[in-house]
């Protein structure tokens, strides 16, 4: 069975979805089968993979409301390892959608998603900025939860919100639910405010905190703009160099 993980933090722009793209292609280039799910009405995961389209057919939206089985829904990517369902803007209905439900609402996706399970080595849902039906959906569906958090003042800003979800979700919905990491993004290391932000979280997760960190890189935002993961558009590049090495972290820890 696919180890599924979401990738959230209710912050908007720490890096959620560069995250989610680079580690599932630094995994799919090291073999492992790697399916994205991406879980955000902006659909930012399926353009940096390739789909532009924001309103496509056989979307994650008709999976979670229109009963499409999820094979129907999975794209390739221009690697043969990874794979991704694309999402919608129509998604931004679907809570509304999903709160209608009487029972099981929280539990959609996961019914959804266990029947590929077994197609993938990896399934990393790529969630919305907020804590709503969706990502309690996603956080219902995982394993585990990586939290990306940006290298900035106020970087735990909200964190006792996201942390409060995530043990309600893992009492009531969901008992194997944990954190299995969280990566500091757009790192500078000669930034006495990155040092500082990256020694505040270590205090809050302790070993859970990748020991790699995401530097800013420019590479890293262009990249989505040509619908590819940033090792294919620049496998040098720091961003690139990062993310591979946080792939071999991930598979060691
Ligand atoms: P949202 O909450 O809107 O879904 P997010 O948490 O998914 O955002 P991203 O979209 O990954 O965040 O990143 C926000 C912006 O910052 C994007 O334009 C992205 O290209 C850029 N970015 C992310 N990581 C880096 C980095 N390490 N260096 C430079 N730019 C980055
Ligand atoms: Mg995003």
């Amino acid at each position: 069975m696919a180890r599924i993980i979401s990738f959230s933090n209710q912050k908007g722009g720490v890096g959620k979805t560069t995250s989610c793209v680079n580690l599932a292609t630094a995994l799919a280039l090291r073999s492992k089968r790697v399916l994205v799910v991406d879980f955000d009405a902006q659909c930012n995961a399926s353009s940096a993979l390739g789909e532009f389209d924001k309103q496509p057919k056989n979307s994650v939206y008709d999976v979670l409301c229109d009963d499409l089985p999820a094979k129907d829904a999975i794209r390739k990517s221009e690697l043969e390892n990874l794979s991704f369902i694309p999402s919608s803007c129509d998604l931004a209905g679907a809570e509304l959608e999903l709160s209608q439900i009487v029972i099981g609402r929280e539990r959609v996706l996961q019914d959804k998603l266990a029947e590929i399970g077994d197609d993938f080595d990896f399934i990393f849902i790529d969630c919305p900025p907020s804590l709503g039906l969706l990502t309690v959906n996603a956080l219902t569906a995982s394993n585990g939860v990586i939290i990306p958090i940006q290298s900035e003042y106020y970087a735990l800003e909200g964190m006792s919100q996201m942390m409060n979800t995530i043990k309600l979700v893992k009492k009531f919905l969901n008992k194997q639910l944990e954190v299995d990491g969280v990566i500091l993004t757009m790192f500078d290391n000669r930034s006495k405010l990155s040092r500082g932000v990256y020694e505040e979280i270590i205090k809050v997760f302790g070993d859970k905190v990748f020991e790699t960190k995401i530097p800013r890189n420019i590479r890293l935002a262009e990249a989505p703009s040509y619908g590819k993961p940033v090792m294919l558009y620049d496998k040098k590049c720091s961003g690139a160099v990062a993310y591979s090495a946080l792939a071999d972290e991930f598979l060691a820890k």
